[in-house]
């Protein structure tokens, strides 16, 4: 049970048209109330619950008017924080605000730590980690897609899903343990086929969960895609045709453009950061002035790379020098130009020269395949796979990282299994990844961890 009450500022700091001071614990009533003069004969102790009071604030040194306030009181457990919570919404800048709260802190309540709200949620089991890591999600989401990622999380899809994984692995324990504290009893115990059945089952919704992994980040941080190509390929002209206006500057002759031009664009709901390398020097001498390192760099940071190439004019020495650089897994072959070339053109070729297997046939000055390359930029970013949820539900590393733990442990149970290994060997593995399982919604992880997590939190939530 947590015995103290705590208080913080949670608006931002600064010039505002209210600020809001925040307290929860069993005393939050009492301090507010020593310090409230309300507008009518009311009692903030017998209130209501999801009540809103007027009122002044009064310093009771020198009962001087601090400022004019609305008192909420939201009584434990239905509160954020479950526990008695108390808000004052000042209507005066950052001084009143400031003052309230020294003022409740001088009746005996604690400045509260950032993120400490939200850890009492979670220490009262009103959420869950998941939940709680949820709410840094949403103050930080960057994208509509990213939100509705994190809200779903913080409605509990995330808890719900583990937890259900969970029980099913305890389901197999029972059986086993049933087994290794009765040896003499015949139990209906789990032959080796089905507890191997079983464990396929609990594997397939880990690596479902975790194959949502990819697609939750990149919905929720958005990717970065780098167009890349030898001058005067038509790189810029692509990005003009990508961001359907003008911006980059395009040229006939190679290498005009020089700075690294970058712009944003929504894939499909994707927030696709693009940039056209056209800061790379793009003069005659490439080994030299292409600059190498700089390609590199960008190259590195790049999730999916357009690689351009002209069709006019078929590949040369100096689009081998760029295939080199990019890593063809993650690329898209731009065939740009097709309007100049009136014969087939020999994909085939292509393909087999660059090793790069996306294609798109492409002409940025008629804006031909345009919808195609799109298709294609989001397939390669989110592939197509059978049978795997469209649900982009994980989009938290740390809890990829633990279910990664999870699944190494129930691929080592099931090889016990099937190689007829004694039940208490493959209760060890299975415990090991209930335990992990356990770490993403914070019921077998460490209070140093935890106290880790909330630490990213900003005051006041
Ligand atoms: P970059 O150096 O790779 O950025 O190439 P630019 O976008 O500046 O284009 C170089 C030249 O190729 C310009 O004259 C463009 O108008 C021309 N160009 C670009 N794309 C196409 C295309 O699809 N078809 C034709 N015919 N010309 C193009
Ligand atoms: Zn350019």
């Amino acid at each position: 049970m947590i015995e103290d009450t705590i208080a913080a500022i949670s608006t931002p700091l600064g010039e505002g048209g209210i600020g809001i001071v925040r307290v929860s614990g069993p005393f939050a009533i009492e301090a507010v109330k020593k310090i409230f003069l309300p507008h009518t004969e009311k009692d903030l102790a017998t209130v209501r619950s999801y009540t809103l009071h007027y009122g002044k604030i009064i310093d009771p040194i020198d009962e001087t008017l601090v400022d004019e306030v609305l008192v909420s009181v939201m009584r434990a457990p239905k509160s954020y924080t479950g526990e008695d919570v108390v808000e004052v919404n000042c209507h005066g800048g950052v001084v009143a605000v400031e003052k309230v709260l020294e003022l409740i802190l001088k009746e005996g309540v604690r400045l509260a730590e950032p993120g400490e709200f939200t850890k009492r949620a979670f220490l009262n089991g009103r959420i869950d980690l998941s939940q709680a890591e949820a709410v840094i999600d949403i103050i930080r989401a960057k994208t509509e897609a990213g939100l509705k990622i994190a809200g779903r999380q913080l409605s509990g899809e995330v808890r719900e899903k583990i937890n259900t994984v969970r029980q099913k692995i305890i389901n197999i324990l029972a059986h086993i343990e049933v087994s290794i504290d009765y040896p003499e009893y015949e139990f209906d115990e789990i032959s080796p086929e089905t507890a191997s059945k079983n464990l396929d089952e609990i594997i397939l919704d880990i690596e479902k969960l975790l194959s949502s992994y990819e697609r939750g980040r990149i919905f929720k941080e958005g990717i970065t895609a780098v167009i890349a190509g030898k001058p005067n390929v038509g790189k810029s002209s692509l990005l003009n045709a990508l961001l359907r206006k003008k911006r980059a500057i395009v040229t006939d002759i190679p290498g005009t453009t020089r700075d690294v031009i970058e712009d944003y664009l929504n894939l499909k709901g994707i927030p696709v950061k693009i940039v056209d390398t056209a800061g790379i020097r793009e003069t005659e001498d490439l080994v030299e002035k292409l600059g190498v390192e700089k390609t590199r760099e960008y190259l590195n940071q790049a999730d999916v790379t357009l690689f351009v190439v002209d069709v006019s004019l078929g590949l040369d020495e100096n689009d081998k020098k760029i295939l080199g650089l990019i890593n063809k897994e993650k690329s898209l072959l731009v065939l740009n130009k097709i309007d100049l070339v009136s014969k087939g053109l020999n994909i085939e070729e292509y393909l087999q020269k660059t090793g790069i297997k996306r294609f798109v046939p492409f002409s940025a000055k008629k804006l031909t395949g345009l919808e195609t390359l799109e298709d294609q930029l989001y397939e390669l970013l989110i592939p197509e796979q059978e049978g795997i949820s469209e649900n982009a539900l994980i989009s938290n590393l740390r809890h990829k990282n633990y279910l990664e733990k999870a699944l190494h442990s129930l691929y080592a149970a099931k090889k016990l299994v099937l190689s007829g290994e004694s039940v208490d060997i493959v209760a060890i593995d299975l415990n090991e990844a209930l335990k992990d399982l356990g770490a993403i919604t914070g019921d077998t992880l460490g209070e140093e961890i935890i106290n880790e997590i909330f630490a990213q939190f900003c005051v006041g939530k």
